[in-house]
C-alpha cells in the first residue's frame, strides 16, 4: 500500500490521547471534510481494530461524494497491552518526533513509569514498519534480533542481486518460514528465507549485547540501529 501523506499533524502535548479534529480535502474532487482521528489505538480494548491496522484500513479514508480512497497517516499510538506491547506510528520527521515524546516522560507519574519499564516499547516511521513490529510481536520473536538478522540476509541478497535498488525491508513468516520480503524501486517483490537456525545464532551472539535494559523510552529499531550494533562489535 501506499502511503500518501495528505496532512501533517502533531498532536499538542497536553492531548495526546485525546482524539484530535483534522482537515482533509478530497484528492479527486477537491471535496473538504473534517476528520476525527484518534491518537490511540488499544487493541486489548478494541481487537477487532487490530487486523485494520495490519491490512492498511485503519488509516484508510473514503470520499463520501467521489468514493477516492486516501490513506491518512498521522502519529498513532499502538497499544496491544496483553502483549505489554506500545508501539508509536511517527511518520513525520520521526526522530525529532521521538526525541519530543520521550521528553515528555519528565511529567509521567511513577505508575506510568513502572508500566513503560515492562513494556516493550518502539518507534516505527510508517504503517508497513508497525505492522511488520506487530507481526513479529506475534510470532513471539525480539524485534531486536530480528533486526540483526535481516542485516544479515539483506547483505547476502545485495550480494546475489547486484544493483538491485531497494526502497523497502520487512520481516514476513510465510508458511511457517521467516523471512524477508525485498521491495526494488522498480516495484519487484523478492522473498529471502532466514537460513535454518539463524535467529538462534543471532539471539547467542548478541543477547549480551543487546540485553533488556528496563528503560523507559521509545525505541527506534530499525537497519539503522543494527548498524549500530554491528559497527560497534567491529570495533571491540
Ligand atoms: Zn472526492
Amino acid at each position: 500500500m501506499s502511503e500518501k501523506k495528505d496532512f501533517n499533524l502533531t498532536p499538542g502535548e497536553n492531548e495526546q490521547y485525546k482524539p484530535v479534529k483534522a482537515d482533509i480535502t478530497c484528492a479527486k474532487c477537491g471535496r473538504k471534510d473534517t476528520l476525527t482521528l484518534r491518537a490511540c489505538v488499544n487493541v486489548s480494548l478494541h481487537p477487532e481494530e487490530k487486523q485494520q491496522v495490519l491490512d492498511g484500513s485503519f488509516f484508510q479514508y473514503t470520499c463520501p461524494d467521489c468514493g477516492e480512497k486516501m490513506t491518512v497517516v498521522y502519529p498513532l499510538l499502538y497499544d496491544d497491552m496483553a502483549k505489554a506491547l506500545m508501539i508509536y506510528l511517527l511518520p513525520d520527521q520521526t526522530e525529532d518526533a521521538l526525541s519530543k515524546l520521550n521528553a515528555q516522560q519528565k511529567t509521567w507519574s511513577e505508575d506510568m513509569l513502572k508500566a513503560a519499564k515492562v513494556c516493550t516499547m518502539r518507534a516505527v516511521r510508517s504503517i508497513n514498519e508497525l505492522a511488520e513490529k506487530i507481526k513479529i510481536a506475534d510470532c513471539g520473536l525480539d524485534d531486536r534480533f530480528v533486526e540483526l538478522s535481516k542485516a544479515f540476509v539483506f547483505a547476502q541478497f545485495l550480494k546475489q542481486s547486484p544493483g538491485t535498488e531497494v526502497v523497502q525491508v520487512l520481516f514476513e513468516r510465510q508458511e511457517e518460514k521467516d523471512g524477508l520480503v525485498i521491495f526494488s524501486k522498480e516495484g519487484k517483490k523478492f522473498w529471502v528465507e532466514f537460513p535454518e537456525g539463524l535467529y538462534d545464532e543471532v539471539v547467542s551472539m548478541f543477547e549480551e549485547r543487546v540485553k533488556k535494559e528496563s528503560g523507559t523510552e521509545y525505541e527506534l529499531i530499525d537497519a539503522g540501529w543494527s548498524m549500530k550494533i554491528l559497527s560497534n562489535i567491529n570495533k571491540s
